[in-house]
Parts: structure tokens; C-alpha cells; sequence
């Protein structure tokens, strides 16, 4: 039978926390007086997270696993945790327990009352840095500035979406995935639950800056093109004022006597200009490298094996995997 809901959990390195996170929810869902799942992804730990998911699942029919061949990254496990997730209403959550289970039962009252999307917005963030409070405030700032899709700032991935919205977004095959704002773009009945995020309950941060920045890049280029009109921008005023700059120097020429020994102006004017032309083409290069990552269109992931769906214990050759499901989407 179906479970009514599923919760899914992405996995990176978590052997710490993961026995927690599990009894955690577990004592939520089992409060919540329906059928449920928990589908734990993970990401290509090189832990013992999935060992210790791997005995969990064995024990509890609740659990289902989801284990990656290698690291694909965050929001591509959330997706992952999607394409198998089975339940009426689908539940996205950190496995480090900075947002808290309790409030996935605030998410299913607010669906039950009709809503299709409850996100949960950040009052305050616990035990993070300063560097990363700023540069995550900037970012959504920045972002909502950029896009003509509404996104909610101060909100992460931790969010409740109903069947429909999870099947919409399974279809919606971009390979530069930015969950949250994907989920905006689908619109429907949305709301949210306000929260505050706590501190990591062990371990750390599996968001190095290096994957921040491409968290953020992937953000503002999947949701906007104001950066390739930016570059454009520039690139017309630039010209423009250097017409200009040149009847300036034709002038001088003709009209003048002045006998500019010209090298430092010309190599300023040369380093200012390639610099802003190199930073152009970067821009348009982030672009075109996901147009790139399109055609190829390669797999989202690739699965090693699942737990918990069907024969999944017994092993063998096809250990695991659904029967309407390819080892890799
Ligand atoms: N995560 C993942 N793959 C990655 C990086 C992170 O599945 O490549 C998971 C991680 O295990 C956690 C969630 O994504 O459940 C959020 O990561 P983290 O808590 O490290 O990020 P932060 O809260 O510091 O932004
Ligand atoms: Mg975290």
C-alpha cells in the first residue's frame, strides 16, 4: 500500500547525525496518525552513512534508501528523493536536523486545510556563521531582484508539496537544478509555516563556499537572464563612450599641438577594457555550459541500489530497484 506521506531526506557524509535524524522523525511521523515513508537519498557518502541506513531500512518498512553511485550534489538527491517518493504529500528535509521534524506536523495541517505548497520560512538561523547568514541574505536579495518568478526569500528546501506538484516537477528535466525555485515557478495554492532554523546537530556544513557559489550561479541563471543583458549593458555603454573618447582624440590631433607620450593611457584603457571583456564572456560562458550540460542529456543521477521497495532485501542481480524505474533518470 501507498504510504499518505513521504518525507524525504538527502544524505552527504551524515554518519554523525543520521541515527538521530531517523528516530526523530520517525517519533513525528508516528504521531501523525497516518501511513508514511521516509526515503533517505544518499548523495555518495564515503562514510558509513549509507552501512547505517542500509541496517535501518532492515529493520523499519518504513524506511526506504536511495543510494547514489557517486556525489551529484544537494538538490539533484531532493530530486531523486522525488522521483521515488510515493506519498499523497511529499515532504523535502535537511538530515542534519536544522529544521526541525516537529514542523512537518504545522506542513500537514496546512495541506490538509487545501494548500498544494507550505515552505518554511527562516525566522532566524542558529549556530551558522556570519559569513554564511550574510552571503545566504545577499543571494536571495540579489535573486529576487533578478527573476520575474516570485521566490520567497529566507526559505531552504525544507517544504511540503502535494502529489500534483511533485509529479510537475519529475517532469521538468533541466539538469541545473534549483529546487526551491523551480517549485515557485510551478505556482499553485502555496503558503507557508514559519520556523527557526537550529543548529547542526552534528557534524559540519556540507555547503563549502565552492558549492555555494554554484548553488547560487545555478540559482540566478536557471530563473534569469539579466545577467547576459547586464553584460550587454555594458558592452553598449562601453562602446559608446569609447566613439566618444575617439573624437576626443581626433580632436586633439588635428586641433592641437599636444604631443601625448600616450603609453600609460593606452595600457590602462587595454587592461580596463580586455578585463571587462573576458568578465563578459564569463558570463555569457555560464550560460552557454548549461546549454551545454542540456544537450548532453545525460542521467540526473545514477542509482547503485534502493532498500525497502519490494525484494529489495533479498539482493541479486537487480536488488532493489522499482520495477517502473531505470537505474538512472
Ligand atoms: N547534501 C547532499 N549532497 C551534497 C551536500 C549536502 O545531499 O553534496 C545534504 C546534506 O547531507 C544535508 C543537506 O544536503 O542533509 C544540507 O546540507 P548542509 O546541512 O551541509 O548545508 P547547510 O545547512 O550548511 O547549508
Ligand atoms: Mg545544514
Amino acid at each position: 500500500m501507498k504510504a499518505r506521506y513521504s518525507v524525504i531526506v538527502p544524505m552527504f557524509n551524515e554518519e554523525e547525525v543520521i541515527q538521530h535524524t531517523y528516530e526523530r522523525l520517525k517519533k513525528v511521523m508516528d504521531g501523525c496518525g497516518d501511513s508514511y515513508e521516509l526515503v533517505f537519498v544518499n548523495d555518495g557518502s564515503r562514510d558509513r552513512t549509507a552501512e547505517i541506513m542500509r541496517e535501518i531500512s532492515s529493520r523499519d518498512e518504513h524506511v526506504k534508501l536511495v543510494d547514489f553511485s557517486r556525489n551529484f550534489g544537494h538538490q539533484v538527491a531532493i530530486t531523486a528523493g522525488m522521483d521515488y517518493a510515493e506519498g499523497e504529500a511529499v515532504v523535502v528535509i535537511d538530515a542534519d536536523l536544522q529544521d526541525p521534524p516537529e514542523v512537518i506536523l504545522q506542513m500537514i495541517a496546512k495541506w490538509k486545510e487545501g494548500y498544494e505548497v507550505v515552505y518554511a520560512k527562516r525566522l532566524k538561523r542558529q549556530g551558522e556563521t556570519l559569513f554564511k547568514k550574510a552571503t545566504a541574505k545577499m543571494f536571495y536579495r540579489l535573486l529576487s531582484s533578478m527573476t520575474s518568478v516570485e521566490i520567497p526569500t529566507d526559505t531552504g528546501d525544507f517544504r511540503l508539496i502535494d502529489r500534483k506538484v511533485c509529479d510537475v516537477l519529475r517532469g521538468l528535466k533541466e539538469k541545473n537544478r534549483y529546487v526551491r525555485g523551480l517549485v515557485s515557478w510551478v505556482g499553485f495554492r502555496q503558503t507557508m509555516v514559519e520556523y527557526v532554523r537550529e543548529e547542526r546537530f552534528a557534524g559540519e556544513t556540507k555547503y563549502p563556499l565552492k558549492k555555494m557559489i554554484r548553488f547560487a550561479l545555478d540559482g540566478i541563471t536557471s530563473f534569469s537572464h539579466k545577467p547576459l543583458k547586464i553584460a550587454s549593458y555594458i558592452g553598449f555603454f562601453l562602446s559608446f563612450s569609447s566613439f566618444l573618447y575617439l573624437f576626443f582624440v581626433l580632436f586633439q590631433k588635428v586641433f592641437t599641438s599636444w604631443t601625448v607620450p600616450g603609453w600609460a593611457s593606452i595600457v590602462g584603457v587595454n587592461l580596463l577594457f580586455n578585463g571587462i571583456v573576458l568578465m563578459l564572456l564569463g558570463v555569457i560562458g555560464e550560460y552557454i555550459g548549461r546549454i551545454y550540460d542540456e544537450s548532453k542529456d545525460r542521467p540526473l543521477y545514477i542509482v547503485r541500489e534502493t532498500r525497502g521497495y519490494g525484494d529489495a532485501e533479498s539482493g541479486g542481480e537487480n536488488a532493489g530497484v522499482r520495477k517502473d524505474n531505470d537505474y538512472a533518470r
